[in-house]
């Protein structure tokens, strides 16, 4: 039997970054996945870096978002560095188009709580918004340009982040996935796998919307899968630059001369199918934007599942099993929120300490809410 001083289960972008962030610690790190790692929902992501708040019941995840946009360049450079590999970062903001016509104190209170957050935000007028982005359509009625947001090619990134945290010296399984843990008494002794035991000091469950089906993590992370569709879409004729939203709608260029287009957010179970509803809602939302990606070329379509919890926040640190710790529940902010993750999983293992409030995010916090009320 392996031990280990950590052992991650999971190897999409959160279980990868952790495992590079225990790895350059200098710890020994096992990863294991119960498939080709970095086939998920970090595959099937836009790849956006959105730390704005998309509504007040989000605020607490604000900071976070913010430490993660912070320490965002320096993570890319260790992995491109790394792996050898580009991911695709592209810093350009991002544009809110209005297609109604929205009342000036609704366009004040959101550049407000941009101001707040820290975020540089600025209102401009449809005429101002095509100059910037001269493809979208002429029914735009006033925008909003977000500079701070950035994306990359989240498929390119899991898989240098897990070449990366290999070249530090974790070591990585494919087609060997956690099946409950291995606990005795109230210590986590490791996981129970598909092919035998490991052992470690530390245990991370790290496996996305899949969490909640590891025999005893269920109770730490009551994660679901929602599902998300996504296009792809090319058109030499139509350059976009910035990341453009719409009523949750969105377009996303890539280096490659891509447009992703997305997404849905269904509650299916696991079922990972492209359904005739969600490309009508992704492509009819596309056009009203962009009206000129009419004649583009689909090139690819897919779903992925995101993990989402019960107040739709991330799962983060430790539990009361003694070297148990959880990272999952990223819902729909798992690529902004992978470096700051690593870190403060990394900080919790190597220190006991970290340098962010993470108690909002405890996964102690379900059974706090299941056990019955005293008088
Ligand atoms: C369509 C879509 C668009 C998105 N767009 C964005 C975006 O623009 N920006 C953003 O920040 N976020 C976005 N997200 C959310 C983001 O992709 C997720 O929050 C993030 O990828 C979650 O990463 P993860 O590593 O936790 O999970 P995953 O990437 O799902 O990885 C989980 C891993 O665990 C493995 N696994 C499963 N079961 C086991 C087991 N029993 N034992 C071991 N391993 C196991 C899986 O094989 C997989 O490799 C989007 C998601 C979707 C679906």
């Amino acid at each position: 039997m392996k031990t280990y001083d950590a052992i991650v289960a999971g190897g999409g972008l959160i279980g990868a970054s952790i495992a590079l962030e225990l790895a350059c610690a200098g710890l020994k790190v096992g990863l294991f996945d119960a498939q080709k790692p970095g086939r998920e929902a970090s595959w099937a992501s836009g790849g956006m870096i959105s730390p704005s708040p998309e509504s007040p019941s989000m605020n607490s995840v604000l900071p976070m978002s913010m430490a993660s946009v912070r320490v965002y360049p320096e993570f890319i450079r260790l992995v491109e560095e790394l792996s050898g590999k580009n991911v695709g970062y592209r810093k350009e903001g991002a544009l809110d188009i209005f297609l109604k016509e929205t009342p000036q104190a609704e366009i004040t209170e959101i550049l407000e709580q941009h101001r707040a957050a820290g975020l540089r935000a600025e209102a401009v007028s449809s005429q101002q918004a095509s100059e910037l982005e001269p493809e979208i359509t002429a029914e735009i009625r006033a925008g909003i340009v977000r500079h701070d947001e950035a994306s990359l090619d989240s498929r390119i990134f899991t898989e240098s982040t897990l070449e990366a945290a290999q070249r530090q010296g974790a070591e990585i399984y494919s087609g060997n996935g956690a099946k409950a843990l291995w606990t005795d008494g109230n210590v986590c002794k490791g996981l129970q796998l598909d092919n035998g035991r490991v052992e470690a000091r530390w245990t991370v469950i790290a496996a996305g919307c899949f969490s909640a089906r590891i025999e005893g993590a269920e109770r730490y992370a009551p994660v679901v899968p929602a599902r998300g569709q996504m296009v792809a879409l090319r058109c030499d004729a139509v350059k976009i630059q910035r990341d453009l939203w719409c009523d949750h709608m969105y377009l996303v260029p890539r280096t490659d001369g891509r447009i992703i287009a997305g997404s849905t957010i269904e509650y299916e179970g696991y079922d990972r199918n492209v359904t005739a509803s969600g490309l009508k809602k992704i492509l009819t939302g596309a056009l009203s934007l962009v009206p000129g990606l009419e004649k583009a070329r689909i090139e690819e379509t897919w779903a992925g599942l995101r993990p989402d919890t019960p107040d739709h926040l991330p799962i983060l640190g430790p539990t009361d099993r003694e070297g148990l710790m959880i990272a999952t529940g990223h819902f729909r902010s798992g690529i902004l929120l992978a470096p700051i993750t690593a870190r403060l999983i990394c900080e919790w293992v190597t220190t006991q300490r970290v340098s962010l409030d993470w108690t909002p995010f405890s996964p102690m916090r379900f059974q706090a809410k299941r056990q019955p009320q005293t008088a």
